[in-house]
C-alpha cells in the first residue's frame, strides 16, 4: 500500500530536532520573563470575522491565504497569525481591565496558505508578544529591545532591525490620497488585487510581492514625509531611546507591514542570510485594533517572530541550538536475574534524573554493545551473574575506553551521579 505524505508546506519535527526547539523555546520562554510576559494560550481556530476584522479585509492574509473550514452548520478559520486571537481573549476575559500594561507572549503554529518555499511554509510556528495599554515611545522600545535580546541570545548575526512609522489614520488620510494620485496612471499595468487595493486602502500597494507592481512603486511617495505632528514626534522619541540603549536600526520609509492593524510604528528584523523570505521577525503598534474588535480605544503592541526562519538562519550561519541529550548510561544485562537487576538501576538512576537505559530487546551482549554505541551511550555498564555474585560491576567510558570497578551498593546512584559529573566539568574544561 502507499505510503501516505504530509501536506504541501508543513513540516514534521523529527526527534533529532525537536532538541533543540526546546532548548529555543526555553530561550525565548525565560527572555520574555524577566521583561515581565506571562503566556498566553488561545485556540487555534477562531471565527472568520475576527481575522477579517483583525487583520484586515485588504490584506494579502485575508483575501489569498486563509484556511476556513467548515464543520457541520459553523464555518471557522485556522488562525493566520497570534494578535487577532489574543486581543479577542484578552477583551474576552477581561485582562484590559487589570493593571496596565498587560504583556503577554504565545508560542503557537499559524496557518496560511502560501506557495512553499524555503522559509514560507503552510504551517509554522510563531514566538509573539503584545504589550497592551501604553501609547508612549518606551514601550515601542521595550518591545523592540526584546527581540533584539532575543535574538542576541539565541547567537544569530547579521540580522538588522529596520523601522518606520506609518502615522495615524489622520496622516494617512492625506498620504492615501498622494498615492492614490501616484498609481492611477499606472492603475492598469497593477495586478488585479492592487487594482482593488488603489480604491479601498493604498498603502497596501506598496507590500506588493508582484515584482511589476513593486517596480511600478519604486518612486512612490512616502509616509515619513506625511506624518503629523504627534506621530512624528513619536517617532523621533523611539529613535532616541533605541539609540539610548545602543540598538542599532535603519529608517527603511517603505515597510508597511502585511497586516492592516498597524499605527505609527512598524518595524522587521532581517537577515540577508537566507534568501528572498528574509524578515524573521515583524512587528509594530496597534491602537486602532482593541476598539475595531469591540474593546475601549487602547494603545497596543506586538511581534511575531517566525521559528522557521530563525533556525534556519542558525544553521546557515553555523550555530545549533543545543546537541542531543543522549543516554548517559546503558546497562548491559547478561541473563535474567541480571536483567531483573539492571530493571531495577535504570529506574532508581531515571529517579535522580540520570538518562539511564537497558535492553528491552532481548538481545545478545554484542549487539546491546552495538546498540549502547549507536545511540551514544556516554558509559556503559556489564551486569552478569559474576557481578551480581561479587557486588560489583565494571563502568566503561566510551569515548575514552576508561574503565573504573564500581560496587552495586545502595550508593550506586550517588556515586554515578558524582563520577558523571566530575566527567562532564573535565569535558567542560577541555574544551574552555
Ligand atoms: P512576509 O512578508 O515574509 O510574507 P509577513 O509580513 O506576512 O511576512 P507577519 O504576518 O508579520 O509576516 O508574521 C511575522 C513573522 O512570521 C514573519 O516575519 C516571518 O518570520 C514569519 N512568517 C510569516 N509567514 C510565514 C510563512 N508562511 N512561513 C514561515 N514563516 C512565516
Ligand atoms: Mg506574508
Amino acid at each position: 500500500m502507499a505510503l501516505l505524505k504530509r501536506p504541501n508546506g508543513t513540516e514534521d519535527i523529527l526527534p533529532a530536532a525537536s532538541r533543540e526547539w526546546q532548548a529555543l523555546e526555553q530561550l525565548l520562554r525565560t527572555t520574555a520573563d524577566t521583561y515581565g510576559f506571562s503566556e498566553i494560550r488561545i485556540p487555534t481556530f477562531e471565527q472568520t470575522e475576527l481575522f477579517c476584522r483583525g487583520v484586515g479585509e485588504t490584506t494579502d492574509v485575508v483575501q489569498k491565504e486563509m484556511y476556513t473550514v467548515t464543520a457541520r452548520e459553523s464555518t471557522f478559520t485556522l488562525r493566520p497569525e497570534g494578535t487577532a486571537g489574543t486581543i479577542r481573549a484578552m477583551l474576552q476575559n477581561g485582562l484590559l481591565n487589570e493593571a496596565l500594561p498587560q504583556r503577554v507572549y504565545y508560542i503557537l503554529s499559524c496557518f496560511r496558505h502560501e506557495r512553499p518555499q524555503a522559509g514560507r511554509l503552510r504551517e509554522f510556528h510563531q514566538f509573539g508578544v503584545e504589550m497592551a495599554g501604553s501609547p508612549h515611545p518606551a514601550a515601542d522600545a521595550e518591545v523592540i529591545g526584546l527581540a533584539r535580546q532575543i535574538l542576541e541570545r539565541v547567537g544569530v548575526h547579521n540580522v538588522e532591525l529596520h523601522i518606520n512609522s506609518i502615522g495615524c489614520p489622520d496622516c494617512r488620510k492625506r498620504y492615501h490620497e498622494a498615492l492614490r494620485s501616484y498609481f492611477m496612471p499606472h492603475r492598469e499595468e497593477l495586478c488585479e488585487t492592487c487594482q482593488e487595493r488603489l480604491d479601498k486602502n493604498p498603502m497596501r500597494l506598496l507590500d506588493c510581492k508582484s515584482p511589476v507592481c513593486g517596480e511600478i512603486g519604486k518612486d512612490a511617495p512616502v509616509i515619513l514625509d506625511y506624518l503629523c505632528e504627534e506621530c512624528s514626534a513619536h517617532f523621533e522619541k523611539l529613535k532616541a531611546l533605541l539609540t539610548e540603549q545602543g540598538i542599532a536600526f535603519t529608517v527603511d520609509p517603505r515597510i508597511v507591514r502585511g497586516l492592516d492593524y498597524y499605527t505609527r510604528t512598524v518595524f522587521e528584523f532581517v537577515t540577508t542570510d537566507i534568501g528572498a523570505q528574509g524578515t524573521v521577525c515583524g512587528g509594530g503598534r496597534y491602537d486602532g485594533l482593541i476598539a475595531q474588535l469591540g474593546g475601549a480605544p487602547t494603545p497596543a503592541l506586538g511581534f511575531g517572530m517566525g521559528l522557521e526562519r530563525l533556525l534556519l538562519t542558525l544553521h546557515k550561519q553555523g550555530t545549533v541550538l543545543s546537541e542531543p541529550k543522549g543516554c548517559d548510561i546503558y546497562i548491559v544485562p547478561m541473563g535474567e536475574a541480571a536483567a531483573d537487576k539492571a530493571m531495577l538501576l535504570t529506574a532508581q538512576l531515571r529517579q535522580e534524573g540520570i538518562c539511564a537505559q537497558t535492553d528491552v530487546m532481548g538481545r545478545s551482549l554484542r549487539a546491546q554493545m552495538k546498540y549502547a554505541d549507536k545511540i551514544g551511550a556516554r558509559y556503559t555498564m556489564v551486569l552478569g551473574d559474576n557481578e551480581l555474585a561479587q557486588g560489583e560491576a565494571v563502568l566503561k567510558q566510551m569515548q575514552s575506553g576508561e574503565k573504573l570497578t564500581v560496587a552495586l551498593d545502595d550508593k550506586f546512584v550517588s556515586r554515578f551521579s558524582d563520577i558523571e559529573i566530575a566527567d562532564r566539568l573535565a569535558g567542560a574544561a577541555a574544551a574552555l
